[in-house]
């Protein structure tokens, strides 16, 4: 008999997971609390189209996606702009949301996964140490595994005990609060920068984009501190003096989101579980991305699913994944939380310094905004070099000078513990390793 998936939330990763699993015999149901009309977010997203590929995916029709711009960077005091020179062929691609929804589910669908809408899923259901189910508001539903794919927020991980080491919350600093919607744009006025990023803006802690999307402008507003719709509007009407292409009226989105900027869940898995994308901290620390690393992430996964011999889906069998994640992607992401922690720590001025004197270059915010060149040199380990260069500009001033260092002091211990992490599960060993590698990024 086939074995039973279950897959808690229509994240991407699980479904993907769920496709290549149901294209090879599993049994597998996802649960998700929306109804299928209402899957993604009403705006687009931008990702490394390889993610496709790594799921047995073919690319979308052409019409669907368009290759993103280089992005301009502009210092808090607006006087200082970068940027990016992103290779052609490394540009990452643009969708709507809700067509990128539409393929995955496609293609979980044919593949011969189950959805159930309109579910909510409140738990785990624990037997002993082993997840065995979850709860939903329309009963109990049993499961051989379960896989947590329902984000930041996730009921399930949040449910689990203690003992398992899985971390529950995201901690300060670890989700930015973000509003994002389209505006309508003023043909009249011509936009040489596409994308313009904003670095602390007005002083206040996080990012916000301003960019001409063709038919709208696209405005997000970032902080580390829940905001409101009167901060919302005040922030927009500034935006709206400093690029006067952004016009008055709202037309589509106007939500306020979540997402994980923080180092990757150090503990994955359980017996009976494992956590892929947002409900796992998949995302790029300092972008806030998450589509393709949850989906290449799912990859891993079902490989080491099918692998199972025994099929007791154990956190010693799954190990395989947590360990194959972090040696794709994990180890490389956990350092940039610790570049996040430092961009935390700057003050506004700070930054403005490190922008005008070219401390940071055009290059580095090539390097630094987009997922797929920041993958290479974090797993080239080319940051102790990159950023030794970087400490020799900043000789002449000793307070940023002093918080970079701690930074070169973070990296060397994230990389130390990220090695050293267990080969073959054991509680108690990952116990203890998972409380060294949470201490690495203290705010
Ligand atoms: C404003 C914004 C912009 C972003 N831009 C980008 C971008 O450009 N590129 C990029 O790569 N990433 C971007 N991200 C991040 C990206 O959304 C996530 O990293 C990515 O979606 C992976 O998360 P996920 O699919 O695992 O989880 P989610 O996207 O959170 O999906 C979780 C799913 O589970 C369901 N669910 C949640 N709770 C329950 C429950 N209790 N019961 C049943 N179902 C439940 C939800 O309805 C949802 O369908 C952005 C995020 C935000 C908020």
């Amino acid at each position: 008999m086939s074995k039973k998936i279950i897959i808690a939330g229509g994240g991407h990763g699980g479904i993907t997971c769920g496709a290549i699993l149901a294209k090879n015999g599993y049994d597998v149901t996802i649960y998700e609390r929306n109804q299928a009309d209402k899957m993604g977010h009403d705006w687009t997203d931008i990702f490394d189209p390889k993610a496709f590929k790594a799921v047995g995916m073919e690319m979308p029709p052409r019409e669907m996606y368009e290759f993103k711009n280089n992005m301009t960077f502009f210092g808090p005091g607006m006087t200082t702009r970068l940027t990016q020179d992103v290779p052609e062929d490394e540009l990452e691609i643009q969708m709507e949301r809700k067509d990128i929804y539409k393929c995955l589910t496609d293609y979980a669908l044919e593949s011969g996964v189950k959805f159930n809408y309109g579910v909510t899923v409140e738990g785990p259901i624990m037997l002993g140490n082993r997840v065995v189910g979850i709860k939903t508001d329309s009963g109990e539903v049993y499961a051989d595994l379960v896989i947590d794919a329902c984000g930041l927020n996730s009921p399930v991980r949040m449910n689990l005990p203690e003992h398992l080491g899985i971390q529950k919350e995201a901690q300060e600093f670890e989700r930015f609060y973000v509003y994002r919607a389209f505006y309508e744009k003023d043909m009249s006025v011509e936009v040489t920068d596409k994308y313009r990023v904003l670095m602390f803006y007005k002083g206040k802690l996080g990012i916000s984009w301003v960019a001409d999307d063709g038919e709208y402008t696209d405005v997000l507003i970032g902080r580390f501190n829940p905001l409101d719709m009167d901060e919302v509007e005040r922030t927009v009407e500034s935006l709206r003096a400093e690029f006067p292409d952004l016009g008055e009226k709202r037309l589509r989105g106007g939500q306020f989101v979540q997402i994980p900027v923080r180092q990757p869940l150090g503990v994955l898995v359980a017996d009976g579980y494992a956590a892929i994308g947002d409900s796992a901290f998949m995302t790029v620390p300092i972008i806030g991305s998450g589509i393709a690393n949850s989906m290449k992430a799912s990859a891993i996964l079902a490989d080491a699913i099918m692998s199972d011999k025994t099929d007791s889906y154990s956190a010693k069998i799954l190990w395989k994944y947590q360990r194959g994640f972090y040696s794709e992607f994990g180890n490389g992401l956990a350092p940039l939380a610790s570049i996040k922690l430092l961009l935390t720590r700057l003050k506004p001025d700070e930054l403005d310094y490190i922008f005008a004197t070219g401390i940071l270059n055009a290059l580095d915010m090539t390097i630094t905004a987009d997922s797929i060149s920041l993958y290479a040199m974090v797993k080239d380990m080319l940051i102790p070099k990159y950023l030794k260069e970087k400490i020799k500009g900043l000789a002449g001033n000793p307070v940023i000078l002093k918080k970079v260092l701690r930074l070169v002091k973070d990296i060397a211990a994230i990389t130390a513990v990220t090695a050293a992490m267990p080969l073959q599960y054991d509680v108690k060993a990952v116990n203890k390793w998972v409380k060294a590698y949470n201490a690495c990024f203290k705010a």
